[in-house]
């Protein structure tokens, strides 16, 4: 795997799953803020669109031992992403400002190379032309490109609004890769009304994920790949911990998993 490069900024996500009660308000505010459509039948979940799944995970005990989990899952946008060098168009690549892994749209042709190479399976292709409901289509947001049929798509860390946030310090004479925490935030991060989403730059110190991300607690998804996600979760449930970096039940992982000293500053 090539060598990870080193970003000035680094955008990432730390998830409380001791806070996530699973309600799916963040998916819901994912879909309106990114245009995602509804599908006619979204049981069929190899045909529908969700940028942000919530999973339900459990510890597997009978009652009154039984406890449930819930894990919210982006693109974990990856500081050694398998979808950047597999695409044969460039439609995908890591962002130097920033550290989030984009997606051209008007240029995927729709091979799905990056698909397969997903370890995480957080793209998403599109079937069908998007359609909405009678009216819906009057609350499309002019932020984001609309899909058409055959292209892939994946969260984006809702970059547009970093661009709106950037704009606005240029316009008030600030420097826009200074940004405050609170000026950029994700739509899934806004709507948690648990606060269980916390969003900003890994390696600015005053920014909370900087922190978070460093907890005794914090763990990445599939961390053994090396696959370098920016999305981190916390859990003081080791068995949380242990089925969220899908570890084998006879697999020791010892008290707990100190995080840090990663490349995030
Ligand atoms: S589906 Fe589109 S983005 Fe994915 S590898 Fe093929 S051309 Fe690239
Ligand atoms: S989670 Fe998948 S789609 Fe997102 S950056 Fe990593 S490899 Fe690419």
């Amino acid at each position: 795997m090539a060598s990870k490069k080193e970003f000035d900024i680094v955008w990432g996500m730390v998830i409380d799953l001791d806070k996530c009660t699973g309600c799916g308000a963040c998916m819901v505010a994912c879909q309106a803020e990114n245009n995602v459509p509804v599908t006619k039948d979204a049981t069929n979940k190899l045909r529908s669109l969700t940028w942000l799944l919530v999973y339900e995970l459990s510890n597997g005990k009978p009652f009154p031992d039984h406890d449930v989990a819930y894990l919210p899952r982006p693109c974990q946008q990856c500081g050694n992403p398998a979808c950047v060098p597999v695409c044969p168009a460039t439609v995908t690549k890591k962002d130097e400002e920033g550290g989030i892994v984009s997606q051209v749209y008007p240029r995927c042709f729709g091979c799905r190379y990056c698909m397969a190479s997903c370890p995480y399976h957080v793209r998403y292709f599109n079937w069908f032309d998007p359609v909405w409901p009678e009216g819906m289509e009057k609350t499309l947001s002019p932020d984001v490109s609309v899909r058409p049929r055959g292209v892939v798509e994946k969260c984006t860390f809702c970059h547009h609004r970093w661009m709106h946030a950037k704009d606005k310090a240029r316009v008030e004479g600030r420097d826009p890769y200074a940004l405050e925490q609170m000026e950029y935030q994700t739509a899934c991060t806004e709507a948690c009304p648990n606060g269980a989403i916390h969003f900003g730059d890994l390696k600015n110190p005053e920014h909370t994920v900087h922190e978070l991300s460093k907890s005794k607690y914090a763990f990445r998804l599939l961390e053994r790949l090396g696959m370098d996600p920016q999305i981190y979760y916390l859990s003081r449930r080791e068995w949380v911990r242990r089925l969220g970096d899908n570890y084998l039940d006879d697999e020791k992982t010892g008290d707990f998993k100190v995080v840090g000293g990663h490349g995030h500053g």
